[in-house]
């Protein structure tokens, strides 16, 4: 038995109509549209901010089964480093790939189909973007983290040490009669 596919909110803008391809294999619509980025799009360390832009490139191509849909999603990626817990910004691109069978064809449980003459993409562009996140986001390739024993950024501080019963720099300043640092 097929799985119940709901009907699609065609308000949604990751809800595209295909009735101009019309089931006539060969046709082709390219898609090239911004559309906020869906709730959750993201893992638990980095992902897509709600409502940030997502610019879509896109081909729809009517294949015997149904409406094949490749291109891209070109995101904004907001996050925490993994290892020095500063915030990571960037843009990412990924490449989507779903083909969405058309009514009638026996599809498993996480194939997509064509519902209404529409295709919601919302699926596919969660498998594309939220598979390829990084589960340890890095703000840069070398992070040096922070110090497992005062916390503080080793990124900030790459001399930082302990057992010094005096910091060296501070030594400096003093010898010199200067002020700590603060
Ligand atoms: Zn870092
Ligand atoms: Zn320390």
């Amino acid at each position: 038995m097929s799985p119940v596919h709901p009907h699609p909110d065609r308000r949604s803008p990751l809800v595209l109509e295909v009735h101009e391809l019309a089931r006539r294999t060969g046709a082709m619509k390219q898609v090239s549209t911004t559309v906020p980025a869906p709730a959750d799009l993201g893992i638990h360390m980095i992902g897509v901010p709600h409502g940030s832009d997502i610019e879509l490139g896109l081909r729809l191509e009517a294949v015997t089964e149904g409406v094949l849909v490749t291109g891209t999603a070109d995101v904004q990626l907001h996050g925490q480093c993994s290892r020095c817990l500063d915030d990571i910004e960037g843009e990412a691109s990924f490449d989507l790939q779903e083909l969405f069978f058309y009514p009638g064809h026996e599809v498993e449980e996480d194939e997509s189909v064509v519902v209404d003459e529409t295709i919601d993409l919302e699926e596919a562009l969660r498998d594309a973007v939220v598979l390829e996140l990084p589960f340890t986001p890095l703000c840069e390739e070398d992070c040096r983290g922070l110090c497992p024993e005062c916390g503080v950024n080793l990124n900030d501080d790459p001399e930082h040490s302990h057992g010094q019963r005096v910091d060296p720099r501070w030594e400096k300043l003093a010898d010199l009669g200067g002020d700590a640092p603060n």
